[in-house]
């Protein structure tokens, strides 16, 4: 499948992918054995590797120092970065730093770019967003408890969040609060920048998350806000345009991460077929020449390929038709992908036996992590309840109109 890429970014695609096989598989043993923190040092060596070879910010538009891909274009870099944990960190595209750049290019003040995106952009810092609250459903976020009341010139927040994701090392947090709680349930929000390190802006813990606590950029905070305060200036956007951000920042959200587990697929099938050559279940009697691992590969790659159609798919009706044209398709997506990863990952664990549950290769980090893609941005059955409501609607429409017709 080339989907009509040029040559030009064909040679991109090869520089990323041997970039990440030569330069990133080797680290994932150090990550296993001592966590993110440690690597941090070696990953800023291959971030400026990644900057002299002018591959840096691939998601964003040349006037921001980005590659300016199209979205598809995009999608193809990141199923190459998604074979390691770490491909989105070295190229300055990973969840939540990239949603954020986006919104503080779209919303941001001159000095707020100025301030926040700029370092961002240069990797020199990173962000977190704070909108899910522990004592509230985050598939309605619309009912949240954070405040934001003015004082003065001043906002003060009060509130309690979690799945802060990166919080540890963070430099501001852009924090979903209610501004106005008598507005229509959609105008009530608004998104509001934080410093980290602000008197009353207070780590509870790293939540640990199957087993795993993670640090820094991989780890996942509960963090609480008593009156903390920040100046007005610091509100992204209008007052009330929390979910419209919100919606911006979600709709290619969704789509990176299914980009990222188009990745994330590959290096499984990657793994399972290279064991099942491998590994020997007796003399000269290899894995691969059972009909059951045939199975398993044979519906994985089916899996894969149909995924990938689905994903590039949806992201040229957004680079054709603008991200609300795609919604249908944003929504398909976000729980189909999700699923196929599950079940590719899932066989990949069992061609590897024992080995396939042990730290010693990704696949149980693979397991382990993305079990939440069929919760975090919208969970399976909110996805699977807007896509068949918009399908139905069609039909409705159609139904009507033959009607009129007839
Ligand atoms: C790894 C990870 C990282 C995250 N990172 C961030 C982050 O950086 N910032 C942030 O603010 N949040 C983050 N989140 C939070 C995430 O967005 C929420 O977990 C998600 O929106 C679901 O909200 P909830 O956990 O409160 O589940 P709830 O809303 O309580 O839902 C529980 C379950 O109910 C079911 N359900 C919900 N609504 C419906 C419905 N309408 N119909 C049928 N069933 C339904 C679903 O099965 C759902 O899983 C992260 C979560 C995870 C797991």
């Amino acid at each position: 499948m080339d989907f009509g890429i040029s040559e030009a970014f064909e040679a991109t695609l090869a520089r990323v992918r041997t970039f990440v096989k030569t330069e990133l598989y080797p680290l994932e043993a150090a990550y296993q054995a001592r966590g993110f923190r440690a690597l941090e040092p070696v990953l800023a060596e291959k971030r400026a590797q990644v900057k002299a070879m002018g591959l840096w910010l691939p998601q964003i538009e040349k006037e921001h120092g980005g590659l300016g891909l199209s979205l598809m274009e995009h999608g193809l870099v990141c199923a190459e970065l998604a074979k390691s944990p770490f491909g989105f960190y070295a190229f300055n595209c990973q969840a939540p730093d990239s949603g954020n750049m986006e919104i503080l290019i779209k919303y941001g003040t001159k000095e707020q770019q100025e301030r926040w995106l700029k370092p961002l952009l240069a990797g020199e810092t990173r962000s977190c967003f704070s909108m899910t609250e522990p004592e509230f459903p985050g598939s309605n976020p619309a009912w949240m408890g954070t405040t934001a009341e003015k004082d003065g010139s001043d906002y003060i927040i009060n509130g309690h969040k979690w799945f802060t994701t990166s919080y540890e090392g963070a430099a501001f947090a852009i924090v979903m609060a209610i501004t106005d709680p008598g507005a229509p349930k959609y105008m009530r929000a608004s998104q509001i920048i934080v410093p980290v390190g602000t008197p009353g802006f207070e780590l509870v813990e790293n939540i640990s998350c199957m087993g795993h606590r993670g640090d820094a950029w991989d780890s996942h905070a509960e963090v609480r806000y008593t009156n903390v305060r920040v100046p007005q200036a610091n509100l992204l956007g209008p007052e009330g345009a929390g979910f419209v951000i919100a919606q911006d920042r979600l709709g290619p959200g969704r789509i990176h991460h299914c980009m990222r587990w188009l990745g994330i697929s590959e290096r499984a099938f990657d793994l399972m077929c290279t064991y099942a050559l491998a590994r020997e279940v007796a003399p000269d009697r290899p894995l691969a020449g059972m009909e059951f691992v045939q199975g398993w590969i044979a519906e994985s790659r089916a899996e894969i390929n149909a995924a990938k159609l689905a994903v590039l798919h949806a992201a040229w009706v957004i680079d054709t038709q603008g991200a609300k044209a795609a919604r249908e398709e944003i929504s398909l997506i976000k729980f189909s992908v999700a699923k196929i990863l599950h079940s590719v990952v899932d066989r990949a664990i069992q061609a590897h036996g024992g080995l396939g549950i042990t730290d010693r290769t990704p696949l149980a980090s693979f397991y382990r992590n993305e079990r939440a893609g069929r919760i975090y941005d919208g969970p399976d059955e909110v996805h699977k309840i807007s896509a068949a409501k918009q399908i139905l609607k069609r039909y409705q429409e159609e139904a009507a109109a033959a009607m009129v017709n007839a």
